[in-house]
Protein backbone atom coordinates (compact mmCIF):
# COMPACT_ATOMS: atom_id res chain seq x y z
CA UNK A 1 0.00 0.00 0.00
CA UNK A 2 1.06 3.39 -0.65
CA UNK A 3 1.57 5.64 1.68
CA UNK A 4 1.19 9.24 1.66
CA UNK A 5 2.41 12.29 3.21
CA UNK A 6 0.58 15.38 4.07
CA UNK A 7 3.00 18.43 5.18
CA UNK A 8 1.89 21.09 6.90
CA UNK A 9 3.88 23.55 8.26
CA UNK A 10 2.32 25.75 11.01
CA UNK A 11 3.15 28.85 12.99
CA UNK A 12 0.71 30.09 15.65
CA UNK A 13 -2.59 28.29 14.06
CA UNK A 14 -4.05 26.78 17.53
CA UNK A 15 -7.57 28.26 15.68
CA UNK A 16 -7.40 26.46 12.54
CA UNK A 17 -5.45 22.64 13.26
CA UNK A 18 -9.23 21.17 14.91
CA UNK A 19 -10.90 21.99 11.25
CA UNK A 20 -7.85 21.25 9.05
CA UNK A 21 -7.58 17.80 10.66
CA UNK A 22 -11.45 16.99 10.72
CA UNK A 23 -11.68 18.90 6.62
CA UNK A 24 -8.86 16.73 5.59
CA UNK A 25 -9.89 12.99 6.55
CA UNK A 26 -13.16 14.32 6.01
CA UNK A 27 -11.63 13.90 2.43
CA UNK A 28 -8.41 11.50 2.18
CA UNK A 29 -10.76 8.47 4.21
CA UNK A 30 -12.74 8.61 1.12
CA UNK A 31 -9.27 7.58 -0.92
CA UNK A 32 -9.41 3.63 -0.37
CA UNK A 33 -5.61 1.60 -1.20
CA UNK A 34 -3.49 4.38 0.26
CA UNK A 35 -2.08 4.91 3.70
CA UNK A 36 -1.88 8.67 5.01
CA UNK A 37 0.15 10.76 7.24
CA UNK A 38 -0.76 14.08 8.55
CA UNK A 39 2.72 15.33 9.31
CA UNK A 40 2.58 19.33 11.27
CA UNK A 41 5.42 20.58 11.20
CA UNK A 42 5.65 23.06 14.69
CA UNK A 43 7.80 25.91 13.52
CA UNK A 44 8.28 27.59 16.71
CA UNK A 45 4.52 28.68 17.88
CA UNK A 46 3.88 30.40 20.62
CA UNK A 47 0.21 29.48 20.92
CA UNK A 48 -1.58 26.08 21.86
CA UNK A 49 -0.45 24.57 18.64
CA UNK A 50 1.77 21.87 19.73
CA UNK A 51 -0.37 20.82 22.62
CA UNK A 52 -3.13 21.12 19.84
CA UNK A 53 -1.08 18.55 18.07
CA UNK A 54 -0.29 16.42 20.57
CA UNK A 55 -3.63 16.31 21.47
CA UNK A 56 -5.16 15.46 18.03
CA UNK A 57 -1.56 12.20 18.02
CA UNK A 58 -3.08 11.12 21.03
CA UNK A 59 -6.24 10.59 19.28
CA UNK A 60 -5.22 9.53 16.15
CA UNK A 61 -2.02 8.00 15.65
CA UNK A 62 -1.74 8.79 11.66
CA UNK A 63 -0.76 12.63 12.66
CA UNK A 64 2.81 12.97 13.09
CA UNK A 65 4.99 15.83 14.32
CA UNK A 66 8.28 17.81 14.16
CA UNK A 67 8.91 20.64 16.37
CA UNK A 68 11.51 23.09 15.37
CA UNK A 69 13.63 24.26 18.39
CA UNK A 70 12.47 28.03 16.94
CA UNK A 71 10.52 29.85 14.53
CA UNK A 72 12.25 29.22 11.22
CA UNK A 73 10.46 31.13 8.99
CA UNK A 74 7.90 28.63 6.58
CA UNK A 75 10.74 27.86 3.85
CA UNK A 76 12.91 26.03 5.99
CA UNK A 77 9.83 24.65 7.98
CA UNK A 78 9.07 23.00 4.41
CA UNK A 79 12.44 21.54 4.26
CA UNK A 80 12.28 20.26 7.80
CA UNK A 81 8.59 18.27 6.85
CA UNK A 82 10.27 17.16 3.48
CA UNK A 83 13.24 15.49 5.79
CA UNK A 84 10.63 13.92 7.92
CA UNK A 85 8.28 12.48 6.06
CA UNK A 86 8.00 9.05 5.34
CA UNK A 87 5.61 8.74 2.02
CA UNK A 88 5.85 8.03 -1.16
CA UNK A 89 4.17 11.22 -2.36
CA UNK A 90 3.80 14.46 -0.02
CA UNK A 91 1.41 16.79 -0.24
CA UNK A 92 2.53 20.33 1.35
CA UNK A 93 -0.19 22.07 2.48
CA UNK A 94 -1.10 25.16 4.43
CA UNK A 95 -2.50 24.87 8.36
CA UNK A 96 -5.32 27.99 7.84
CA UNK A 97 -7.15 25.96 5.20
CA UNK A 98 -6.53 28.14 2.24
CA UNK A 99 -5.74 25.28 0.09
CA UNK A 100 -8.42 23.56 -0.62
CA UNK A 101 -8.18 19.27 0.70
CA UNK A 102 -10.26 18.67 -1.79
CA UNK A 103 -8.05 19.10 -4.57
CA UNK A 104 -6.00 16.31 -3.03
CA UNK A 105 -7.94 13.13 -4.52
CA UNK A 106 -7.16 14.38 -7.91
CA UNK A 107 -3.87 15.34 -7.41
CA UNK A 108 -3.08 11.35 -6.81
CA UNK A 109 -5.18 10.37 -9.95
CA UNK A 110 -2.67 12.38 -11.93
CA UNK A 111 0.39 11.34 -9.36
CA UNK A 112 -0.50 7.57 -11.00
CA UNK A 113 -0.82 9.08 -14.02
CA UNK A 114 2.34 9.51 -13.97
CA UNK A 115 3.09 12.81 -12.71
CA UNK A 116 5.75 13.84 -10.31
CA UNK A 117 4.95 17.48 -9.14
CA UNK A 118 1.00 18.29 -9.28
CA UNK A 119 0.75 21.83 -8.07
CA UNK A 120 -2.34 23.85 -7.56
CA UNK A 121 -2.70 27.07 -9.24
CA UNK A 122 -4.95 29.98 -8.26
CA UNK A 123 -7.90 30.75 -10.38
CA UNK A 124 -8.88 33.87 -7.97
CA UNK A 125 -7.68 35.10 -5.15
CA UNK A 126 -10.34 35.49 -2.66
CA UNK A 127 -9.71 37.85 0.69
CA UNK A 128 -6.42 39.33 -0.84
CA UNK A 129 -6.31 42.68 -1.11
CA UNK A 130 -5.72 44.86 -4.39
CA UNK A 131 -2.82 45.81 -3.29
CA UNK A 132 -0.90 42.51 -2.58
CA UNK A 133 -2.60 40.88 -5.98
CA UNK A 134 -0.79 43.81 -7.73
CA UNK A 135 2.34 43.64 -5.92
CA UNK A 136 2.44 40.22 -6.54
CA UNK A 137 1.45 40.15 -9.98
CA UNK A 138 4.52 43.02 -10.19
CA UNK A 139 6.86 40.34 -9.00
CA UNK A 140 6.13 37.19 -10.80
CA UNK A 141 6.86 39.31 -14.45
CA UNK A 142 10.05 40.78 -12.85
CA UNK A 143 11.53 37.32 -12.02
CA UNK A 144 10.27 35.83 -15.01
CA UNK A 145 12.08 38.53 -17.16
CA UNK A 146 15.14 37.63 -15.27
CA UNK A 147 15.53 34.28 -14.17
CA UNK A 148 16.39 30.98 -16.16
CA UNK A 149 13.91 28.52 -14.57
CA UNK A 150 10.25 29.44 -16.15
CA UNK A 151 8.91 30.14 -12.58
CA UNK A 152 4.94 29.18 -12.13
CA UNK A 153 2.53 32.23 -11.73
CA UNK A 154 0.20 32.19 -9.43
CA UNK A 155 0.96 28.95 -7.31
CA UNK A 156 2.13 28.51 -4.02
CA UNK A 157 3.65 26.15 -2.38
CA UNK A 158 -0.08 23.51 -2.40
CA UNK A 159 1.17 20.88 -4.48
CA UNK A 160 1.81 17.11 -4.36
CA UNK A 161 5.52 15.66 -4.67
CA UNK A 162 6.88 12.37 -5.73
CA UNK A 163 9.67 10.90 -3.57
CA UNK A 164 11.81 11.39 -6.54
CA UNK A 165 10.81 14.73 -6.10
CA UNK A 166 11.20 15.11 -2.43
CA UNK A 167 14.60 13.39 -2.90
CA UNK A 168 15.56 16.36 -4.85
CA UNK A 169 14.72 19.37 -2.96
CA UNK A 170 16.24 17.46 -0.06
CA UNK A 171 19.58 17.68 -1.60
CA UNK A 172 19.24 21.45 -2.38
CA UNK A 173 20.55 22.51 1.35
CA UNK A 174 20.99 26.43 0.98
CA UNK A 175 20.13 28.59 3.71
CA UNK A 176 18.44 31.27 2.23
CA UNK A 177 15.39 28.97 0.23
CA UNK A 178 12.89 30.31 -2.24
CA UNK A 179 11.37 27.12 -2.05
CA UNK A 180 8.53 28.01 -5.12
CA UNK A 181 12.08 29.04 -7.41
CA UNK A 182 13.10 25.04 -6.44
CA UNK A 183 10.20 22.80 -7.77
CA UNK A 184 10.97 24.34 -10.89
CA UNK A 185 14.42 24.08 -11.03
CA UNK A 186 14.46 20.62 -9.84
CA UNK A 187 12.28 19.33 -13.21
CA UNK A 188 10.34 16.27 -13.68
CA UNK A 189 6.89 16.24 -14.73
CA UNK A 190 4.64 19.08 -13.86
CA UNK A 191 1.15 18.99 -14.09
CA UNK A 192 -1.00 22.27 -13.31
CA UNK A 193 -4.97 21.95 -11.34
CA UNK A 194 -6.96 24.83 -11.37
CA UNK A 195 -8.70 26.16 -7.87
CA UNK A 196 -10.12 29.38 -6.51
CA UNK A 197 -8.34 30.31 -3.07
CA UNK A 198 -10.59 30.92 -0.16
CA UNK A 199 -10.09 33.54 2.42
CA UNK A 200 -8.09 31.86 6.09
CA UNK A 201 -10.38 30.15 8.08
CA UNK A 202 -9.60 31.95 11.34
CA UNK A 203 -6.14 34.19 12.59
CA UNK A 204 -4.52 36.37 10.51
CA UNK A 205 -1.97 36.07 7.86
CA UNK A 206 1.74 36.22 8.89
CA UNK A 207 2.64 37.99 5.78
CA UNK A 208 3.33 41.69 6.03
CA UNK A 209 5.03 43.93 3.32
CA UNK A 210 8.68 43.58 4.58
CA UNK A 211 8.53 40.00 4.64
CA UNK A 212 7.01 39.71 0.73
CA UNK A 213 9.78 42.35 -0.10
CA UNK A 214 12.71 40.19 1.95
CA UNK A 215 11.46 37.17 -0.53
CA UNK A 216 11.20 38.80 -3.53
CA UNK A 217 14.45 39.78 -3.36
CA UNK A 218 15.51 36.27 -1.97
CA UNK A 219 13.76 34.98 -5.39
CA UNK A 220 15.44 36.94 -7.33
CA UNK A 221 18.75 36.91 -5.89
CA UNK A 222 18.87 33.01 -5.38
CA UNK A 223 17.70 32.41 -9.25
CA UNK A 224 19.26 35.01 -11.01
CA UNK A 225 22.29 37.15 -11.22
CA UNK A 226 21.16 39.40 -13.54
CA UNK A 227 21.00 42.20 -11.64
CA UNK A 228 24.63 42.46 -11.76
CA UNK A 229 24.36 41.78 -15.20
CA UNK A 230 21.95 44.70 -15.52
CA UNK A 231 24.60 46.95 -13.13
CA UNK A 232 27.35 46.54 -15.83
CA UNK A 233 25.04 47.49 -18.56
CA UNK A 234 24.02 50.54 -16.50
CA UNK A 235 27.51 51.14 -15.72
CA UNK A 236 28.76 50.75 -19.96
CA UNK A 237 25.44 52.84 -21.08
CA UNK A 238 26.25 56.08 -18.18
CA UNK A 239 30.06 56.21 -18.94
CA UNK A 240 29.52 55.40 -23.00
CA UNK A 241 27.32 58.87 -22.27
CA UNK A 242 29.22 60.21 -20.05
CA UNK A 243 32.30 59.99 -22.71
CA UNK A 244 30.48 62.27 -25.18
CA UNK A 245 29.83 64.59 -22.67
CA UNK A 246 33.52 64.58 -21.84
CA UNK A 247 34.80 65.39 -25.62
CA UNK A 248 31.68 68.32 -25.91
CA UNK A 249 32.92 70.10 -23.25
CA UNK A 250 36.57 69.97 -24.17
CA UNK A 251 36.01 70.73 -27.78
CA UNK A 252 33.76 73.92 -26.15
CA UNK A 253 36.25 74.91 -23.80
CA UNK A 254 39.00 74.95 -26.31
CA UNK A 255 36.82 76.62 -29.12
CA UNK A 256 35.28 79.11 -26.33
CA UNK A 257 37.87 79.04 -24.13
CA UNK A 258 36.20 78.34 -20.06
CA UNK A 259 33.95 80.84 -18.01
CA UNK A 260 33.47 78.91 -14.14
CA UNK A 261 29.52 78.15 -14.79
CA UNK A 262 28.42 74.47 -14.67
CA UNK A 263 27.42 74.33 -11.26
CA UNK A 264 24.02 72.62 -12.02
CA UNK A 265 25.45 70.06 -14.46
CA UNK A 266 28.23 69.45 -12.07
CA UNK A 267 25.93 68.85 -9.61
CA UNK A 268 23.43 66.65 -11.27
CA UNK A 269 26.25 64.25 -12.59
CA UNK A 270 27.58 64.03 -9.28
CA UNK A 271 24.13 63.39 -7.44
CA UNK A 272 22.80 60.86 -10.40
CA UNK A 273 26.18 58.87 -10.67
CA UNK A 274 25.96 58.85 -6.51
CA UNK A 275 22.52 57.24 -6.66
CA UNK A 276 23.51 54.45 -9.25
CA UNK A 277 26.87 53.85 -7.59
CA UNK A 278 24.68 53.00 -4.29
CA UNK A 279 21.84 51.12 -5.99
CA UNK A 280 25.00 48.53 -7.78
CA UNK A 281 27.06 48.26 -4.48
CA UNK A 282 23.68 47.61 -2.71
CA UNK A 283 23.19 44.74 -5.62
CA UNK A 284 26.81 43.55 -5.02
CA UNK A 285 25.96 43.70 -1.60
CA UNK A 286 22.64 41.88 -1.88
CA UNK A 287 25.07 38.36 -3.56
CA UNK A 288 27.74 38.98 -1.56
CA UNK A 289 25.53 38.31 1.57
CA UNK A 290 24.43 35.64 0.03
CA UNK A 291 27.85 33.81 -0.41
CA UNK A 292 28.37 35.21 3.65
CA UNK A 293 25.16 32.70 4.83
CA UNK A 294 25.91 30.18 2.59
CA UNK A 295 29.61 29.73 3.47
CA UNK A 296 28.66 29.42 6.98
CA UNK A 297 27.22 25.87 5.77
CA UNK A 298 24.98 25.82 9.47
CA UNK A 299 22.73 23.16 9.70
CA UNK A 300 19.19 24.87 8.18
CA UNK A 301 17.29 24.12 11.48
CA UNK A 302 17.00 21.76 14.90
CA UNK A 303 14.55 20.06 16.16
CA UNK A 304 13.57 20.17 19.50
CA UNK A 305 11.15 16.99 19.37
CA UNK A 306 9.73 14.28 16.93
CA UNK A 307 6.79 12.24 17.77
CA UNK A 308 7.00 13.01 21.36
CA UNK A 309 10.94 11.89 21.17
CA UNK A 310 13.49 14.64 22.06
CA UNK A 311 16.03 15.01 19.80
CA UNK A 312 19.33 15.24 19.75
CA UNK A 313 20.45 16.93 16.46
CA UNK A 314 22.25 14.33 14.15
CA UNK A 315 24.75 15.17 11.86
CA UNK A 316 22.99 13.43 9.14
CA UNK A 317 19.55 14.34 9.36
CA UNK A 318 20.48 18.24 9.49
N1 LIG B 1 4.11 29.51 8.50
C1 LIG B 1 5.21 28.90 9.12
N2 LIG B 1 6.20 29.69 9.65
C2 LIG B 1 6.16 31.07 9.59
C3 LIG B 1 5.05 31.67 8.94
C4 LIG B 1 4.05 30.85 8.41
O1 LIG B 1 5.30 27.68 9.18
O2 LIG B 1 7.07 31.72 10.09
C5 LIG B 1 3.04 28.66 7.95
C6 LIG B 1 1.64 29.04 8.43
O3 LIG B 1 1.32 28.41 9.64
C7 LIG B 1 0.78 28.54 7.29
C8 LIG B 1 1.67 28.75 6.07
O4 LIG B 1 3.00 28.83 6.56
O5 LIG B 1 0.48 27.16 7.41
C9 LIG B 1 1.29 29.98 5.27
O6 LIG B 1 1.26 31.11 6.12
P1 LIG B 1 0.22 32.29 5.95
O7 LIG B 1 -1.16 31.72 5.83
O8 LIG B 1 0.46 33.24 7.06
O9 LIG B 1 0.68 32.92 4.56
P2 LIG B 1 -0.25 33.33 3.30
O10 LIG B 1 -1.25 32.22 3.10
O11 LIG B 1 -0.89 34.60 3.68
O12 LIG B 1 0.71 33.45 2.17
MG1 LIG C 1 -2.49 31.52 4.35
Amino acid sequence: MKTITIMVPAYNEEESLHYLYERLFGVVDGQKGYSFELLFVNDGSQDETLPIIKELREMDKRVSFVDLSRNFGKEIAMIAGLDHAKGDAVVIMDADLQDPPELIPEMIEYWEAGYDDVFAKRRSRAGESLMKKATSSLFYKVLEKMSDVPIQKDTGDFRLLDRRCVEALKKIRESQRYTKGMFSWVGYNKKEILFDRDPRVSGETKWNYKKLADLAIEGITSFTTAPLRLSSFLGMGVSFFAFLYMIWIISKTLLYGESVAGYPSLMSAILFLGGIQLIVLGIIGEYLGRVFNETKIRPLYFVDEYNEEKVTNRSDLV
